[in-house]
């Protein structure tokens, strides 16, 4: 089964992603990071990859739609996945659904945007396993040291300032309504109330994960 985490920027999804993956041992896949490493590359597409990212806009469905294809065309395409991130736009649904089926769940992060700017604001990334931190909700138990591999290097994302912020909000905002609505229509759509703590997040989503 696909299962999509659908939900605005700082509600949970990559964390989430990291941890539920594990538990239940499938893929997990997003496409943000998935663009942002790309962006490092030396090439035109990478630079207007940059730019866009930069930006706080979506890049365009043909190009992420390209770049998840080829993304999948090296593991089975019926394998157990999370997509974080995939599919924003009913288009870039469809084209999943031609892709993969409907063996689909799409879980909706519902959360207050003020909680969330605190999340973004605050977010902090570990340069070494790739460990994500806030600031204000959850930081390092020993400061400035990594839990999960002792690094001391960290980063914030480019993408996490609050103008970026501001305008990330605003495409999301744009296109979720339609999603929801598509996702529901097929009845794929379960929510989960994304503003409590991580470990309740983590076992409201096992439990609408087994319940399904
Ligand atoms: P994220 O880490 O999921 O918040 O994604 C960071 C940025 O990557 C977004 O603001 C978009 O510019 C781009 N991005 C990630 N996934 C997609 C997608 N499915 N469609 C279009 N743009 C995307």
């Amino acid at each position: 089964m696909v299962i999509i985490f659908l939900g605005p920027p700082g509600s949970g999804k990559g964390t989430q992603g990291k941890l539920v993956s594990k538990l239940i041992g499938y893929k997990h896949i997003s496409t943000g990071d998935m663009l942002r490493e790309y962006a490092e590359k030396d090439d035109d597409i990478a630079r207007k990859l940059k730019e866009t990212l930069g930006s706080g806009k979506l890049v365009s469905d043909e190009l992420i739609n390209e770049i998840l294809k080829n993304y999948l065309k090296d593991l089975d395409l019926f394998s157990n996945m999370i997509l974080d991130g995939y599919p924003r736009t009913v288009d870039q649904a469809k084209f999943l659904s031609n892709l993969i089926g409907d063996k689909v769940l799409a879980i909706h992060f519902k959360i207050d945007e003020d909680i969330l700017i605190k999340r973004i604001e605050g977010r902090f990334v570990c340069l070494e396993c790739g460990a994500i931190y806030n600031e204000y909700f959850n930081n390092t138990k020993i400061e400035s040291v990594c839990d999960f591999c002792g690094s001391t290097e960290f980063k914030k994302r480019s993408d996490d300032r609050r103008e970026i912020l501001e305008k990330r909000l605003e495409e999301y905002n744009k296109e979720t309504s339609r999603l929801i609505a598509y996702f529901q229509e097929n009845n794929q759509l379960k929510e989960v109330d994304s503003s409590s703590s991580s470990e309740v997040i983590t076992d409201n989503i096992l439990l609408v994960i087994k319940n399904y």
